[in-house]
This record gives C-alpha cells, structure tokens and sequence, in this order.
C-alpha cells in the first residue's frame, strides 16, 4: 500500500475558550519511530472530553480524538510483526511505563508516568495516526468500526467505572448513572445491567430517556423536570441507590449525587469537571455515613477485550451516528453543549 505524505486532519486553532477546530489539509503524516505503528484511520469517535482539548482546559497536542479505527500499514522498528495489516482500536492511553505499582497489577490506566493519544501524542481525528504497537486493541472479525469505536474510550470508562462498584454493590442493587444518555452513560446503563444491576439513570430529555431505557435501565430521571433527590428516594426505599456513577462532568451534578447514595454506598467519579472544582462532601459526612468514593479513569487491557467480545455477541451495542470527517467542528459544539444522545463518529476522509 502506498502512504501519501499529507493528510487532512482535524486541528485545534486557538486552544483556550474561545478555541476552535478546524479542517486543514497538507499535515504531514508521522513516522513511526521505535515499537511504534502507522494506523490508516476507518473511522474515530468523538468524546466530550476532546472538547478539554480545544478549549484549553489542560495541556494538549494540537489534534484531539482518543477512539480511533483503523488498518495497521506500517510498522516501526521493534513493533511486532504481526500487527501488520490487522485492524486495530486506539485509546486514551497511548503507552504506560509496565513497571510502576499501577502497571504492575494490571492497572496501566493509572499508571502516573502513562502518555495519551491526544494529550501527548498526536490524536485520532486524522487520516494517519501513530500508536504504540502493545496498547492498541485487535478488534475482531464481526465488529463493524463504528461499532468498536465508542467503545474505545467511552465504553472502556463505564466497563472500568461499573467494575469499580463492587465487591460493595451487589447484583440486584441499585445504581444510579448520573449522564446515562450520553456517549459514555448510555454504554455504562447496558454494562451495569448486564452485571445484574438495577439502574436509575440520570438525564434530560425524551431522546435520551429512551435510550437510557432501551439500555436497559428500570427508572429515569429527568433532572430539568423532576426534583432529583426526591425522585431516587422513591424509588429505592427512601434510603438512596447503593451505587452511583457519576458520569456527567457538570459542578451541579457533582454537588447533588452525595445526596442521591444511602449510608455505606459506593460513589465512583468517571466525569470531569473543571480543573479547579473541589469534591463537595464533608469528612464528617464521608465517616459519619460510611461512604466509599472511588476514582475510574478508563480501563484495563482485560476489560477492553471482555467489551469487544460482548459487542462481538451483540450485547452491548452502542448507539451511534456517523458523520463525514467535516463535521467534526460541529460535532465538538454540540458535545460542549450537551446536546448528544449517544455517541458520535466521523469517517476518516478517504
Ligand atoms: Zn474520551
Ligand atoms: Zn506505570
């Protein structure tokens, strides 16, 4: 296969808040140096964190995207052979160091020295895109890439975020998911089902009420119309879920879930809010109640492969709207907003 020398990308002008992506052609195309691959793009989704990345919340490269599909074209020295040709799924975290505490346990997700596709790296929203050859995912025969791509980023969250509610929260118990109708939210109702748990998800919206149900979950809440706190108490008792997953990034949402779990619940963190936003529970409240808070940032390599086969099977099966590379900048807009149901994902230019 022959590999032009540019390409056309999706690149971030102006980080900061009133930054913006754009379309821009004649970008070169890297090189993949040492243990390295070159990825011809299928197709990549698109994630409301890349939205940190063009509004400068952070420092990034100058191309986002993190759930990226493609065809393995070229190898770099060291990578292993047979990569080549295969298709492969390209994530948040582009390498960890394999010898920290984290990387040794088999949590690479957090290790503290870990580089990432977009923050470190150059990102997906490209035609070609450098990985490193021992953290990208084989997708299997059977999974469309549109289909693979959500589950990159947004899936491999919630598969992390869910796992993190036990050995607490038992099958049968209640969780509520606190964003369940969008990109991550709606794949983390169907995985939270899938473990026997019984879902309240948390949203706004007719379109995304009947995706949080068509995921599976028992009850929702719309949190624009309904008084929240309340809502939950009726329906678990008066005492609160067991569990929650707080998915959604917005201060607000944060501010309410404490109240949303009874005494010895289990409260996981997958959103993120802004940088300087303090985590607003009182130690008092935390030993007094006996709660448990936990931190989910992505995922293992094991899970990201159990993902792939449930999608393999058709049991998850993430709602998805795929769009031409050109509308990316839009996509980005709508994502800021919170206007996506699901998740979004554009085909590479060809
Ligand atoms: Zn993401
Ligand atoms: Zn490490």
């Amino acid at each position: 296969m022959s590999i032009p020398s540019t390409q056309t990308v999706a690149w971030i002008e102006d980080p900061g808040p009133s930054g913006k992506l754009t379309i821009r052609s004649g970008v070169s195309i890297q090189e993949p140096s040492q243990d390295e691959i070159l990825v011809k793009l299928d197709c990549s989704g698109i994630c409301h964190s890349d939205c940190r990345n063009i509004f400068g919340m952070g420092k990034y490269t100058d191309i986002p995207g993190h759930e990226g599909v493609g065809e393995v074209v070229k190898l770099g020295p060291g990578a292993k052979e047979t990569l080549m040709g295969k298709r492969v799924g390209i994530k948040w975290l582009y390498s960890s160091c394999k010898k920290c505490s984290a990387c040794k346990k088999g949590n690479i997700n957090n290790c503290s020295k870990q580089s990432n596709t977009g923050r470190t790296t150059l990102g997906t929203l490209q035609q070609y895109v450098v990985a490193h050859a021992d953290f990208v995912s084989l997708i299997p025969d059977g999974v469309k890439s549109e289909v693979a791509a959500p589950l990159l980023c947004a899936g491999l969250s919630l598969a992390g975020a869910v796992s993190k509610l036990a050995p607490e929260v038992e099958a049968g118990e209640f969780v509520v998911i606190v964003g369940a109708g969008g990109g991550l939210g709606h794949i983390g109702v169907q995985i939270a089902t899938i473990k026997g748990y019984k879902v309240i998800a948390i949203d706004s919206g007719a379109e995304k009420e009947q995706l949080a149900k068509e995921m599976g979950s028992v009850a929702f809440i719309d949190y624009a119309k309904q008084d929240v706190v309340q809502a939950v108490k009726d329906l678990t008792d008066g005492e609160g879920a067991h569990g929650l997953i707080c998915v959604a990034g917005s201060e607000r949402a944060y501010q309410q879930a404490p109240q949303l779990i009874r005494n010895n619940g289990v409260f996981v963190c997958v959103g993120l809010p802004p940088d300087d936003f303090m985590f607003p529970m009182s130690p008092i409240h935390i030993a007094n109640r006996g709660l448990v808070i936990r931190g989910s940032s992505t995922g293992t390599s094991e899970q990201m492969d159990e993902l792939l086969q449930l999608a393999k099977e058709g049991k998850i099966t993430p709602k998805i709207e795929v769009y031409d590379f050109e509308e990316s900048p839009k996509i980005i807009q709508e994502l800021d907003k919170y206007e996506v149901t699901g998740r979004k994902v554009v085909r590479a230019p060809v």
